[in-house]
């Protein structure tokens, strides 16, 4: 049975005092739904968040971190940096990361095996262009994904790691992919567990969804087999809209 995982993704959005005030709504209706719920503010906020959920069911999470312990690395946060502040789980991959940003398979892999080295749970984010789509490449491209992400990750560190399938052309765009189609890739990636580690490891990964996730279309996404949970950006913004979707499950 795996723990349905919701986490939003604030991305560039959100001063401090903004950031607190919506972690202080979002503390307050977390509780009951049994779910693990996660928050990632920006680095600014970081702090100031993670007082406010300490010792709440929610966990705090950070959007990137860099693919280097400490150095003359100018911008970049240290996975050491982040621990430090009570950060538990870090975002790796996102598309915005990886097509805005230039970041390459082998760079979001050394950031994988650094914050798994240092205790760090982590979300690997993998997910097709509309293009790769058009052109039947789904399952390659996610593959190449998961396989440049996770490569010389032994299956003793799987519990620290969560997949989030996201299609880059459902992004913020307000297009979700159905649920039939999300579920097909997400067995596609249990499958690929299952070929690559075991079964075991398969069956116990959890892996959300993300793209345009929403108050209205996320139980019907969550129905899904193989869909343990989302990654939600736009929807994490608002309190009413997060907490409908991180407690869909609440009686
Ligand atoms: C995301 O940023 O990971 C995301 C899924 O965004 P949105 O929910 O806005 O599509």
């Amino acid at each position: 049975m795996r723990t349905p995982f919701l986490a939003g993704n604030w991305k560039m959005h959100k001063t401090v005092s903004e950031a607190t005030a919506l972690a202080r709504e979002i503390v307050a209706g977390a509780t009951g739904s049994g779910n693990r719920i996660m928050v990632a503010p920006p680095f600014t906020a970081l702090a100031a968040v993670g007082a406010i959920v300490k010792g709440s069911p929610v966990r705090l999470g950070a959007q990137n971190m860099a693919g280097e312990l400490s150095g003359a690395h100018t911008g970049e946060t240290s996975v050491l940096m982040l621990k430090d502040l009570g950060v538990e789980y870090v975002i790796l991959g996102h598309s915005e990361r990886r097509h805005v940003y230039g970041e390459s398979d082998e760079l979001v892999n050394r950031k994988v095996k650094l914050a798994l080295e240092r205790g760090m749970q982590t979300i690997l984010c993998v997910g097709e262009t509309l293009e790769e789509r058009e052109a039947d490449s789904v399952e390659s491209v996610v593959a190449a994904q998961l396989a440049g992400g996770l490569d010389g990750v032994e299956e003793a560190s799987l519990g620290q790691v969560t997949i989030a399938y996201e299609p880059v052309w459902a992004i913020g765009t307000g297009k979700t992919a159905t649920p039939d189609d999300a579920n097909a890739v997400h067995r596609f990636i249990r499958d690929w567990f299952a070929k690559h580690y075991s079964a075991k490891a398969a069956d116990a990964m959890c892996i959300q969804y993300g793209g345009s996730v929403k108050p209205d279309n996320v139980r019907d996404l969550m129905a899904m087999e193989h869909i343990d949970g989302a990654l939600v950006g736009g929807a994490s913004l608002d309190a009413d809209s997060f907490l409908a979707i991180a407690t869909y499950n609440k009686e």
